[in-house]
């Protein structure tokens, strides 16, 4: 079984979009407790790589580093695990709530944006990157950044996610190094 509740939200996007083609490479930033990885895998990836600040139990097949992504040297341990550049870099990244909603929305709107850059620089020519944001969709600069460096860009509300839940997701397609 998945892991996660969050695991569905995948398969939705995966279902709709083909993000994991067959003998991909797949970073999965804030992996934990790694049902995205579970999927990435099913679906054919042959490389999967996450990160999380929490530890996670071993999947199969799948590789874990426990740590902050922004953490020195970071990218380049998960570009050495992952065996070359990303197809996909996935990040269902959340964090932690203070209940203040303002703050809150800040907080996930900066860890999306420096998702991406992150994803600028380890993702494959015509990679693709799906991320976690706040209900309202990507804000005028990462908009931006995604326009330039992707040939398709979309928002999603999968039907796995909470309709009572703010979060959406972003999926840019075509990623072109600058
Ligand atoms: N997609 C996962 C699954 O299906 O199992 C669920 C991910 S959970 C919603 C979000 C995760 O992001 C948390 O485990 C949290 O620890 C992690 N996270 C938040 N900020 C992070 C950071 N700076 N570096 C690494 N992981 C982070």
């Amino acid at each position: 079984g998945w892991r996660s509740r969050a695991a569905f939200k995948l398969i939705e996007l995966d279902d709709k979009y083909h993000l994991i083609t067959k003998g991909a490479r797949v970073l999965d930033l804030g992996a934990a407790p790694g049902g995205w990885s579970q999927v990435a895998l099913a679906r054919g990836a042959v490389s999967v790589v996450g990160v999380d600040l929490l530890p996670i139990d071993p999947v199969a097949g799948a590789e874990f580093i426990q740590g902050d992504f922004l953490e020195e040297g970071m990218e380049q341990r998960l570009e050495a695990l992952l065996g070359g550049k990303a197809d996909l870099v996935m990040s269902d990244m959340a964090p932690n709530t203070s209940g203040h909603v303002a703050t809150d929305h800040l907080r996930i709107m900066a860890l999306a944006e420096t998702a991406l850059a992150f994803a600028c620089d380890i993702l494959a020519p015509e990679g693709a990157f799906v991320c976690k944001l706040f209900q309202g969709g990507a804000e005028k600069s990462m908009l931006d950044t995604l326009k330039l460096r992707f040939r398709t860009v979309r928002h999603a509300k999968p039907p796995a996610s909470r309709k009572d839940s703010k979060e959406m997701y972003v999926v840019a397609t075509g990623f072109r190094p600058g």
